[in-house]
């Protein structure tokens, strides 16, 4: 099989949100958003299956002419790092399509395909704001009563110890029985803030540990391998991090030194892992004894791209005891951020999200919601 034209897609229309949308990683003077726009790479072969994956900017000439049998090919071309060198080429959302391709030529969910542990994850709702106290002990308590068993808030204020204070606010809303997570963002671009030194993060981890959260992310920016690996020892807490590790290479050094007890690679945003890297990660943390909880990048109204690869990805690994799942009404809920697919991904009562059983990642995208699509570019064997 051979992939014989590539189509950047875009829906024509981006999805307005409620209302502007800062998030906390843009605190305290980052612009907000107003809109998520939906964006995709769309495979065409010769043998007349079409593979879906998200945007991620790299050129679509380069799996033109891919055999989607070979996919490790394509891998270590252009994402290894070693080949593709540090920054890649952003060609996960392509990547991401050929498995799409590979699972429907083979009749089966990916995540069969790869090897499945399990057809069930748990989720745990990843807010995305800074807000009140009492708007935070608000909104755990509806995000519980929707059945979410596990809750991510953000620490971005300036001064750490009002961050405290919203989480023993939620803590105590929320009672016992609720996994919290929080996501301190200290390796983000943040115009403005006052980014936490290795005391402060190393303080913070108690006292958030004393209020029984369950991991702590992003304590000190992901570089600072000596100091995150001095608070993953100093604390039973779990630490973990990761997001915007580029390549499989730099995730190794992170290993070898004990920085994060739960490694999150993102499949999408650097661009370089995609379903093959993530894999790869998360065997080698599973050797070393570390857990593995993929980011889930929010890059826009196509997030459902993003997600489902993840699901299947880490459907078929040991050691993922829950996937990130971006979810903060009323900005970002499954009207803003799942529009555009026919069968939008939901929790059960448990607080688990089932794996999408059709062929391939099993996304079927509902282009009458697009409006007219707007092909951005296009490249073909034929050209
Ligand atoms: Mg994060």
């Amino acid at each position: 099989m051979k992939v014989t034209s590539v189509e950047v897609v875009r829906s024509e229309k981006p999805v307005p949100l409620p209302m502007p949308w800062r998030a906390a990683w843009r605190e305290p003077h980052g612009t907000p958003a107003t809109t998520l726009q939906f964006s995709m790479y769309r495979l065409s072969t010769d043998e007349g299956i079409t593979g879906i994956g998200p945007y991620t900017g790299g050129d679509p000439a380069l799996v033109l002419g891919a055999d989607p049998g070979r996919i490790g090919e394509f891998w270590s071309a252009h994402m290894s790092g070693r080949r593709a060198g540090e920054s890649g080429h952003n060609a996960s959302g392509m990547e991401i399509a050929l498995w799409d391709i590979v699972g429907k030529a083979a009749g089966l969910p990916l995540y069969k395909l790869l090897g499945a542990r399990t057809d069930r994850l748990l989720v745990y709702a990843a807010t995305s704001r800074i807000l009140d106290t009492q708007e935070h002990a608000r909104q755990v308590t509806e995000l519980q009563a929707e059945g979410f068993k596990a809750v991510k808030l953000r620490l971005h204020r300036q001064d750490p110890w009002e961050d405290l204070e919203a989480v023993e606010a939620a803590r105590e809303a929320a009672g016992d029985t609720l996994m919290l997570l929080v996501d301190a963002n200290q390796n983000n671009a943040s115009e403005g803030y006052r980014f936490w030194d290795r005391r402060t993060a190393l303080m913070m981890a108690r006292e958030l540990e004393a209020l029984g959260v369950y991991f702590l992310e992003e304590p000190l920016p992901r570089t600072d391998i000596e100091g995150l690996a001095e608070i993953a020892a100093s604390v039973d807490m779990f630490i973990a991090g990761g997001e915007h590790t580029p390549t499989v290479y730099d995730w190794r050094e992170h290993l070898l030194h004990g920085a994060y007890d739960i490694l999150q690679p993102d499949l999408v945003m650097g661009g370089n892992l995609g379903i093959t890297g993530v894999r790869k990660v998360a065997e080698f943390a599973d050797l070393s004894g570390r857990l593995v909880i993929p980011h889930v990048l929010l890059s826009g109204a196509n997030f459902p791209l993003c997600l489902a690869p993840s699901l299947h990805a880490i459907a078929a690994v040991d050691n993922c005891p829950m996937v990130e799942f971006p979810y903060d009404p009323p900005v970002l809920t499954e009207l803003t951020t799942q529009s555009f697919i026919k069968h939008p991904f939901r929790i059960d009562e448990d607080g688990m999200m089932q794996l999408p059983e059709g062929p391939g990642l099993g996304v079927e995208i509902d282009e009458a919601a697009f409006g007219e699509p707007v092909i951005v570019s296009s490249v073909s064997l034929d050209d």
